[in-house]
């Protein structure tokens, strides 16, 4: 039987089978993701082959090729990562001006470590309802930078549900990870988009998973058509280890301009004949974005970890 995992909870899988079950799993084998240790091997968004056994569950045999995956690594020194989606298509970004107000450092590094794995990030600017005149020309101003960077904007309520029904159609038959700082309304929207699915996700967490200990957890969240992935405490796509002129290419306005760097190595900060240096000086580029740029760069060179979350 084919299905794609939904749900992890520590050992257990929550597979939907192609014709609509819902079978608890375990994996049988050893599916090491080449050159990772991984705390879990198979992951929510994985299409997998299974096997029923006489208990009702099953076992996972066989992970179909991934198109991506997204994965966190530990901070420690176990060197144990986590997967935490895998298929993903897009990552929906909600973030706030107020209460909480999401900073430009946060959102460049998810944006940055999203381009890094390829994944095409829409910025939702949540609780619009809240916002005075001062609050509003701020977001008007972040909205304005974002779309001219090139990223997809919206600003919505997700408590009035005012600009909810734009999002709808971007998330038809995709798999999209659901992200943003604690507070910012990501539970909410999602009860916007899915009438009753934190009841859902009780129910189901409840089937299996009684009394057992659970480290991780990530699920998938059906759509009329398409799926949301919810993954607690996702800041931003793991680590990467890359050179300067690579961290550059994430950030895409600042590329564009180091295009005509004199120098091919160039880290923009303090190079003659620096083109992202000039464009800063002449306002083509952000401030906030080129300070972000700057932490990333910080963080290489004292080669701290540097993912955004
Ligand atoms: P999460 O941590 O991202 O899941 O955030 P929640 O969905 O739990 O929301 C955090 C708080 O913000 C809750 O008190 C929500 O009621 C509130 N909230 C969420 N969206 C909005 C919004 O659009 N406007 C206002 N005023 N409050 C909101
Ligand atoms: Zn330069």
């Amino acid at each position: 039987m084919r299905g794609l995992v939904i749900k992890n909870t520590g050992s257990w899988y929550t597979v939907l089978t192609d014709d609509g079950q819902l079978i608890e799993c375990k994996i049988k084998g050893n599916f090491r993701l080449k050159g990772i240790r991984s705390t879990n091997p198979v992951a929510v968004g994985d299409r997998v082959e299974i096997v029923p056994n006489n208990e009702g569950t099953a076992f996972i045999t066989e992970i179909e090729d991934r198109r991506n995956y997204i994965i966190r690594k530990s901070i420690n020194l176990s060197k144990q990562s986590h997967i935490l989606a895998a298929n993903v298509d897009q990552a929906i970004l909600v973030v706030t001006v107020v209460n909480p107000q999401t900073s430009t450092t946060f959102i460049d590094r998810f944006l940055a470590s999203a381009e890094a794995y390829r994944v095409p990030v829409i910025l939702v600017f949540n609780k619009t309802d809240l916002l005075d005149e001062d609050t509003r020309r701020y977001q008007e101003a972040m909205v304005h930078l974002y779309q001219t960077i090139g990223y997809e904007c919206y600003q919505i309520s997700a408590e009035t549900g005012a600009g909810v029904e734009a999002l709808q159609p971007l998330l038809k038959d995709k798999i999209t990870l659901l992200s943003g700082n604690s507070g910012v309304g990501k539970s909410t929207l999602i009860n916007r988009l899915v009438p009753g699915a934190s009841q859902r996700t009780a129910e189901i967490s409840d089937a299996h998973n009684t009394g057992q200990h659970t480290t991780t957890f990530s699920e998938m969240i059906r759509l009329d058509e398409g799926w949301l992935i919810d993954t607690p405490g996702i800041k931003g796509f793991g680590t990467f280890d890359m050179e300067p002129e690579e961290l550059t290419s994430y950030f895409k306005e600042i590329f564009r301009f180091s295009q005509d760097c004199k120098f091919s190595n160039c880290t923009h900060t303090h190079e003659p004949g620096c083109a992202v240096l000039k464009a800063l000086e002449d306002h083509y580029i952000a401030e906030s974005r080129y300070q972000s740029y700057l932490s990333m760069l910080e963080d290489k060179d004292e080669g701290k970890y540097r993912a955004a979350y």
